[in-house]
């Protein structure tokens, strides 16, 4: 690895001001070779609030371990902490920040390999489109890039409809976490969010929940030390035991958080039981468009989409 200079910022400005920063994971890669690194953790909040509208506010150097241990997490947005604690193994619980988390690079092992300039990295062609491509995306498949968002707490964060307050030289601003993530273009192929080089994410803020159902449900390969192959998170906002509206976020199979419109109109209107979950996981893969080795991937999404509307409705799952 190349050597780089340290700027330890302690506070949100300093941390601005030093910024031009990478991470480390992408420097073992040889994926970056920056001159500088500056770490940001000591300079953004690290707690976990209640603000004054009845909602949560996390700071984004929470600690993973921190963010699945608190009790008011727990008690008010569930389907974060059960995201929380299937993420990678206890050691990257324990260091990985929320902010962290959510900003993370893609997972694509063309990205990760020094040897493929792909668009993400400058080039001219997505590899993946005539490679190996079994962990790529279903959704969202118009290109350039295939990549499918690597962040668990991303998906309940746009489901439970969290703003992103972000800080950079220009002052502060709220972004909606449906909108912090981006569909590559060739314009914006290099970044994943909406991020200018020079900002931060600072805190996740997570309205009141309300009168909801929440269920969260993940498919993977390995119990540990993996990322999931499908995932979802369901939220239903509730009238009585009729679901008013449903929020369903699928994860890793897309580049972004997918919010799968036909799965929330099949829920709509409908009481919460197996049937009406089947009918939303039938839905959620109508859309998908799978590339030439992961279209096991639609059944692992549908089934992912279904038992995710199965916990919400209180309904055991295998
Ligand atoms: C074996 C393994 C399995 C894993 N499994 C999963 C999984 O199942 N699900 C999952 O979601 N993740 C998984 N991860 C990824 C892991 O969760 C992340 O690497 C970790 O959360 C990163 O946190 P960090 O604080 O160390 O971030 P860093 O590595 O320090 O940063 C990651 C990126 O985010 C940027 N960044 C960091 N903080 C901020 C901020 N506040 N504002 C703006 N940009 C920022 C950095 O510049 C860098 O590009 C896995 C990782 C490994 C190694
Ligand atoms: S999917 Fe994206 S990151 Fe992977 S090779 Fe294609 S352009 Fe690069």
């Amino acid at each position: 690895m190349k050597a780089f200079a340290y700027v330890n910022a302690t506070n949100e400005k300093d941390a601005v001001a030093a910024l031009k920063t990478d991470g480390i994971a992408r420097m073992k890669d040889y994926i970056d070779t920056p001159d500088r690194v500056v770490n940001v953790k000591n300079a953004l909040d690290a707690t976990i609030a209640r603000t004054p509208d009845g909602g949560v506010k996390i700071g984004a150097a929470t600690k993973i371990i921190d963010l699945y241990e608190n009790q008011i997490v727990a008690r008010m947005y569930p389907a974060i902490t059960a995201a929380a604690i299937e993420i990678g193994t206890p050691q990257i619980r324990h260091q990985g920040t929320v902010g962290g988390n959510v900003n993370q690079r893609p997972r694509c092992w063309y990205f990760r390999n020094e040897e493929f300039v792909c668009y993400k990295k400058g080039g001219s062609r997505c590899f993946a489109v005539n490679g190996e491509n079994q962990y790529h995306a279903i959704f969202g498949n118009d290109g350039p890039s295939h990549i499918v968002h690597p962040s668990s707490l991303a998906v309940p964060f746009v489901a439970y409809g969290a703003r992103f307050r972000v800080v950079g030289p220009k002052g502060e601003r709220e972004v909606p976490a449906s909108d912090f993530f981006t569909m590559p273009t060739l314009a914006n192929v290099l970044k994943e969010n909406v991020l200018d080089d020079e900002e931060l994410l600072t805190h996740v803020i997570l309205p009141s929940p309300g009168n909801i159902r929440s269920g969260h449900y993940e498919v993977r390969y390995k119990a540990s030390h993996d990322w999931p192959l499908a995932f979802c998170t369901v939220i239903a906002i509730m009238n009585g035991n009729t679901v008013t509206t449903a929020r369903v976020v699928l994860g890793a199979v897309a580049p972004v958080p997918w919010r799968s419109r036909p799965a929330e109109a099949a829920l709509a209107g409908k009481p919460l039981n197996e049937d009406t979950a089947a009918a939303a996981g039938e839905a959620a893969v109508s859309e998908a468009k799978p590339m030439s080795g992961n279209a096991y991937k639609i059944q692992i999404a549908r089934t992912a989409v279904k038992r995710a509307v199965m916990r919400a409705a209180g309904l055991r799952t295998v």
